[in-house]
């Protein structure tokens, strides 16, 4: 199979390629990742490989599955669901499906499915699907795409193949940010693919969108305002996050760069990762290492809070008290 333009998740290559290549894919696979991380990407490429006529590694590009495929218009392939809100997959789509999932092919050898943003589907809009999977027909497949598998009925798990999608490695997630926005220096690119933990879509999102600049801005004032004497300043800086829910990630992940150079320098190096090497350098005065190695820890267990979608306004309260008190404030 070919990714041309996909970066890294090798492992979820390796074993896409054996599915492809082995022509053996199986009839329901999920797609999980975090929001940017290629899920969509990834599901309309194996899209086209399904289609593709050519005997050479698939998607060729250049069969007429291949070009129809590229443009959208490809009869055998079919995309519903979205990424909005959560529970907006109507369970109405999902019968349209089951009906339309009986035809047989109209040019391609099968069908493929994508459902983007499963973990919207109702209880019973997943119940519905699970009565094509639990009997599929042969030309079918289907691709759901979602956050985690973990967000569907454990009957769905059981009858689909998992591939995971994550972080890529830093240089290549940099070369990907620049090859998308040309514009974008390669500094930048650098600062970006570490303030977004290496999810190349969050990354150009937050550069195109400001959010990146905002991250840039906002996190060292907020590492610096963790050991500060009093809390108030804390609070205000967090108070920005308050209607800018996009920016807690990239500032989570920021601050924990400062903390770790911060550290770092305290044991006498200096090899600076994070977007503030000033901060870092005034905090590797002020705290102790136990400090910051807590503070460090702090940050990691805020971040599984967001994973888990804790409530904003409670995360953001979490924030400061849990970062004064390891900061020993
Ligand atoms: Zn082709």
């Amino acid at each position: 199979m070919r990714f041309d333009g996909f970066e890294g998740n090798d492992e979820t290559k390796r074993l896409l390629s054996s599915y492809v290549d082995g022509g053996r894919i199986p009839h329901a696979l999920v797609m999980e990742g975090p929001q940017g991380s290629g899920r969509r990407t990834l599901a309309r490429l194996l899209a086209r490989a399904v289609v593709c006529s050519s005997a050479d590694a698939k998607p060729c590009g250049c069969c007429s599955h291949c070009i129809k495929a590229a443009g959208g218009n490809h009869p055998d392939i079919t995309e519903a669901g979205g990424e909005g809100a959560s529970r907006s997959f109507h369970i109405d789509v999902v019968r349209q499906i089951r009906g339309d999932a009986y035809v047989l092919p109209n040019e391609a050898e099968r069908r493929v499915f994508i459902l983007s943003g499963a973990q919207g589907m109702t209880e019973q809009a997943q119940n519905a699907l699970l009565k094509i999977l639990e009997e599929p027909p042969k030309h079918l497949v289907f691709i759901l795409t979602c956050e985690s598998r973990s967000q569907l009925l454990s009957t769905i798990q059981s009858r689909t193949v998992t591939l995971t999608l994550g972080a890529v490695e830093h240089d290549a997630a940099v070369k990907a940010i620049m090859r998308i926005l040309p514009k974008t220096t390669e500094d930048d690119a650098r600062q970006a693919a570490l303030v977004f933990g290496g999810i190349i879509g969050q990354a150009v999102a937050g550069i195109s969108d400001g959010s990146f600049r905002r991250v840039l801005e906002l996190a060292p004032d907020m590492a610096l305002a963790v050991a500060a004497p009093d809390e108030l300043t804390l609070l205000r800086l967090t108070g920005r996050l308050e209607k800018d829910k996009e920016t807690a990630d990239g500032v989570l992940n920021a601050l924990s760069l400062i903390f770790r150079d911060a550290l770092v320098r305290r044991v006498g190096q200096a090899d600076d990762m994070s977007p503030s090497p000033q901060a870092a350098q005034t905090l590797s005065k002020t705290l102790t290492r136990e400090q910051l190695v807590s503070l460090i820890g702090s940050v990691d267990s805020l971040k599984r809070a967001r994973r888990m979608n804790i409530n904003h306004t409670l995360f953001l309260t979490l924030l400061c008290s849990r970062l004064r008190e390891a900061a020993g404030r």
